[in-house]
């Protein structure tokens, strides 16, 4: 039986009625993808509220990579549910979240001792990173890259690159924020020692080994061991953001692992809580533990479900063999896609390392148009790049064959309505689109 199946036109009245709700209760600037409002979702699979189903290549932005309600998760959650929901770690701690945290600083790459600290969102992973890499190094400046997408809290935001809708309207940014070209050749990086910011001044460079937001941007094989390389020359700390690449997603548990590179600082989020708010920082022990007593925490950072769901997610993603089979799925995709870039002129590029799979269309308008046409036939996808014309892929690892194949099928054939101008017209298309 096909997963997708939809009863209504999209959206149907149920969800046309919640967004009429929606529209007078929440503010404009949080954007909405689909038009569609959720009842249930299971494994790659949602059902909104009016009974279709679709098939999810969202996976709430890259949250998902054990599966949508991944069965050992929800047996977790329900465990802990029944214990304790909140106590708040800095005040009375508890055992899951030193679990996570031993079972994270194993995981990291390279053998030197890690250590990690747990949060609630990614921007809030970046920001306490930053904090810890000024600490450790006592210098101010941090770099960051062309298309880089960081999180939206005002630090975080100043890293991040795309104006608009994202940044335009909410200066000041902080300060010591210097901005180099992602993947050009590494000496870029020293000339911006000569010519911007002095190397002894920067503390930290922070980059995503494989942009996400930015529209999937793989860098050249060696870039990413060559700008490592030139931080330790120079005493800045190295920081991954696997916020959107880890956890399976390219291949591997983290996408750095691909250059054998140990990053002083990674940070992580959205498929570590496996479905639950979650993030962490993990870093060497020796930098982690350069800040006062109490100068890091939060409130909520590690709550204790969020903790359990997340120990199970990443059970799941190893038992489950998901990186390799995240491999499998990228190149499933990336056969159909090179074909499809041959038929149709519309997509200039078709890139991503494992599953983290994308292609690039001709412009904003079509690419909204063609993810329109996806989730009025069944697929939920989303858009990336800084010009909004990238179409990329983030479906849970445990999409069945068949599924894969069933979504394939929906993108084709929207891709051929678009080609011939005959795709659903995007609402409001432009260049300032946001992709989340
Ligand atoms: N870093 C990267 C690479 C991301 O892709 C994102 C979100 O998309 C973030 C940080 C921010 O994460 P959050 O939205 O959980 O704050």
């Amino acid at each position: 039986m096909p997963s997708i199946h939809l009863k209504t036109p999209i959206p149907g009245p149920r969800s046309r009625a919640l967004a009429e709700r929606r529209s007078q209760a929440v503010p404009r600037g949080v954007s909405q993808v689909t038009p569609i409002f959720v009842s249930r979702s299971e494994g790659a699979v949602i059902e909104d509220v009016d009974g279709n189903r679709y098939l999810d290549f969202a996976g709430g932005i890259g949250c998902l990579n054990a599966g949508h309600r991944e069965p050992g998760v929800v047996a977790a959650l329900h465990a802990q549910a029944d214990r304790f929901l909140h106590t708040c770690f800095m005040v009375t701690p508890y055992e899951s979240y030193v679990r996570l945290a031993e079972k994270l600083n194993a995981l990291a790459p390279g053998n030197t001792p890690k250590k990690t600290m747990l949060l609630s969102s990614g921007a809030e992973a970046v920001e306490n990173a930053i904090k810890i890499a000024r600490a450790y190094t006592r210098r101010p400046a941090v770099i960051c890259f062309d298309d880089a997408f960081h999180g939206r809290t005002l630090l975080a935001l100043a890293l991040t690159s795309k104006t608009h809708p994202y940044k335009a309207g909410f200066e000041p940014f902080p300060s010591d924020i210097y901005r180099v070209p992602y993947g050009q050749p590494a000496a870029h990086l020293e000339d911006t020692f000569q010519r911007v910011v002095a190397a002894e001044s920067v503390a930290a460079l922070i980059v995503e080994p494989v942009q996400g937001e930015g529209g999937f941007i793989v860098p050249p094989p060696g870039w990413l061991t060559a700008i490592a390389d030139i931080c330790r020359k120079h005493g800045i700390l190295f920081i991954a953001d696997e916020v959107q690449t880890g956890f399976g997603r390219t291949g591997k548990m983290f996408a750095i692992e691909h250059e054998g590179i140990q990053p002083d600082l990674m940070v992580t989020a959205k498929s570590l809580g496996g479905g639950l708010p979650l993030a962490a920082v993990t870093g060497k022990a020796e930098i982690m533990d350069h800040t006062a007593q109490g100068a890091l925490g939060g409130t909520f950072g590690g709550n204790p479900l969020a903790c359990e769901a997340a120990l199970a997610a990443i059970q799941a993603i190893e038992d489950g063999g998901l990186c390799a089979r995240a491999q499998r799925l990228g190149e499933q995709f990336r056969q159909r896609a090179l074909a499809w870039k041959d038929r149709f002129p519309l997509i200039h590029a078709v890139r991503g390392r494992g599953a983290m799979q994308a292609f690039e269309l001709a412009d904003a308008a079509s690419t909204k148009a063609l993810a329109k046409h996806c989730y009025e036939h069944g697929l939920i996808l989303v858009t990336a790049g800084t010009c909004g014309n990238v179409i990329r892929i983030l479906m849970p690892l445990v999409v069945t064959d068949e599924q894969m194949g069933e979504a394939l099928d929906v993108l084709e054939a929207a891709l051929a309505a678009v080609e011939c101008g005959a795709g659903s017209q995007p609402a409001a298309a432009s260049q300032a689109a946001p992709s989340q």
